[in-house]
């Protein structure tokens, strides 16, 4: 199948030194710009509570519907915010030498998540002076945006300082490639115009033909989330290294 695929540059010196010193200062910003999303969260999570307990009030509006717009709105700063963590975990992981940090970084949005609702839902539910159906409607409202904020803020690709470390240098100066929606990288790629080929003249066949792919270097693709080598493309480029994340897959 000769089909075509449009190939973008993450960067436009994938190669040149000068890349790699900016994603550890993005890094920084990305925790300051999470940080404070998720102080947003827990300024609505209190407004939600002041409102619960009558300390403000907006004339304008029923309770019922304010207390959701400030689950909604705790929700969406969470979420932003613990993608924003997420990205700079991937861009300046935490090392593993240090179990108790590496445990806390990961989970940080999971955390963010409980203490962005948990303390509401329990002051819901020990309210008294809530009509039952305000209570009911606020406590499922809730209680689903933990779910969702929750779900949103685990990173279920974690990489570790020493991983990707590994991956750099088993992988410096190659190109790599993914595509928007994958979870690894792969390396075992025809790319004409960088005038690449392959041992066996073929695509990777785990790689998913997508309209687009992208083409980076190793720490370009961790940051964008593609934290694992697919194994095929180690096993047929023989890549060798030890302590690079990698998928499990077997020969198709
Ligand atoms: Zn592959």
């Amino acid at each position: 199948m000769a089909e075509k695929k449009k190939i973008e540059s993450a960067s436009a010196n994938t190669v040149s030194n000068i890349q790699n010193a900016k994603p550890v200062g993005n890094a920084t910003g990305y925790r300051v710009g999470a940080i404070i999303l998720w102080v947003l969260a827990l300024v609505c999570e209190v407004l939600a509570i002041l409102l619960l307990f009558g300390k403000i009030s907006i004339t304008f509006m029923n309770t019922l519907v304010c207390l959701i717009i400030f689950i909604v709105l705790d929700l969406v700063f969470l979420i932003i915010g613990s993608q924003l963590w997420k990205k700079a975990n991937h861009i300046k992981p935490a090392s593993k030498k240090n179990p108790t940090k590496f445990w806390l970084w990961n989970n940080m949005g999971l955390i963010v998540a409980v203490l962005c609702f948990c303390p509401l839902i329990v002051l819901l539910l020990t309210n008294k002076d809530l009509d039952k159906k305000t209570k009911t409607i606020a406590v499922v409202a809730a209680a689903v945006a933990l779910l969702i904020g929750g779900a949103a803020s685990i990173d279920y690709n974690p990489i570790s300082a020493e991983e990707k470390e590994a991956a750099q240098v088993a992988l410096e100066g190659t190109a790599v490639y993914w595509t928007p929606y994958g979870k690894v990288y792969h390396t075992h790629v025809i790319d004409e115009a960088m005038g690449h080929t392959t041992e066996d003249g073929k695509d990777c066949p785990y790689l998913n033909r997508s309209d687009s792919l992208t083409r980076g270097t190793v720490e370009e693709a961790i940051a964008a989330g593609k934290t694992k080598l697919c194994s095929y493309c180690q096993r047929h480029d023989h890549i060798e290294g030890d302590g690079i994340k990698t998928d499990d897959v077997p020969e198709p």
